[in-house]
């Protein structure tokens, strides 16, 4: 009889030690899931949110945000997500009809509230202004994206507030830091070679923020198809500018800037990365890799 209350303590303590373990399981159920739409988006929300937040990336590496297809797949994600980060401007067109999908009732926070949008002539219809979507590529409207994650964040999960804003106020520090190191490098560029051909007009905020002048055949969206008109109108423009260097993109085809540099002897500066990041071994997994390369990448065909 002894031995069999002693196996049953056994028991009892087996079982005792399997209930510890559930509060440190449930410690992990109090991380919360963010969805963001793009990869730029998503490495801000994780440098914010940090161990407190499970971030799941709608558009990956790579991958044009213009013009996404969803998938099942996305709505579940959305679904799941506790808070939704959408950059607005026009960027996620297919956002909308997502989120009916998705049937979700989370917040659905956009990050560019506050920022004074850029206007600009649609290359196909002048007189006609799109909003431009870019605003990432400066990084003082990065830092206004950083400060709306963490307040939403905050706002969704009261408890990690402190986490929240501690790992907020590191990042920015960090941004600005790097946005000094780009006004640096672009005060060595001579003013008469701040002149760049990139494949879609994606750089707008970057040119206004540092003073380089970016032309582009392709409007702010990727969508557009590119006229004759308007490539023979940027080849004479590098011919009689000697514009120095065009640049690929990793989102856009290259064929077009390829095209360009052949008929005016304009040599390819290199891959910009502007709407995407790259996966961990690329040139740009994050967003200050990016704005760093950009701008190293820009510097090094300009001054050459
Ligand atoms: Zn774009």
């Amino acid at each position: 009889m002894r031995r069999w209350k002693t196996r049953r303590v056994l028991l009892v303590a087996g079982l005792a030690a399997a209930l510890v373990t559930v509060p440190a399981a449930a410690q992990d159920a109090t991380r919360i899931s963010a969805v963001a739409t793009f990869s730029i988006l998503g490495d801000l929300v994780k440098n914010v949110g940090g161990d407190r937040v499970d971030v799941v990336t709608l558009v990956g590496p790579d991958g044009d945000a213009h013009v996404y297809s969803p998938t099942p797949g996305d709505a579940r994600k959305l679904a799941a997500a506790k808070i939704v980060f959408v950059n607005g401007l026009g960027l996620e067109g297919w956002m909308t009809r997502l989120i009916e999908a998705s049937g979700t009732r989370s917040p659905i926070v956009t990050v560019t509230n506050g920022i004074t949008a850029r206007k600009m002539e649609d290359e196909g219809e002048p007189g006609r202004l799109v909003i431009d979507p870019h605003a990432w590529q400066s990084v003082a409207n990065a830092k206004i994206y950083v400060a709306n994650i963490r307040d939403a964040l905050a706002t969704a999960d009261p408890a990690g507030t402190a986490v929240y804003e501690a790992n907020a106020t590191a990042y920015l520090a960090r941004l600005d830091a790097l946005e000094s190191e780009v006004r640096e490098i672009v005060a060595r560029i001579p003013a008469d070679r701040r002149r760049i051909i990139s494949t879609h007009d994606a750089f707008g905020y970057f040119s206004e923020a540092y003073r380089l002048e970016f032309i582009a055949p392709q409007g702010v969206s990727t969508e557009a198809e590119v006229s004759a008109r308007d490539v023979a109108r940027i080849i004479s423009q590098v011919r009689k500018q000697k514009i120095p260097a065009v640049f690929l993109e990793n989102v856009s085809d290259s064929r077009l800037v390829r095209r360009i540099a052949e008929e005016t002897g304009a040599k390819i500066g290199g891959t910009l990365y502007s709407d995407a990041l790259t996966d961990e071994n690329g040139e740009a997994p994050t967003y200050i890799d990016m704005v760093r390369h950009n701008i190293r990448t820009l510097s090094a065909a300009l001054t050459s």
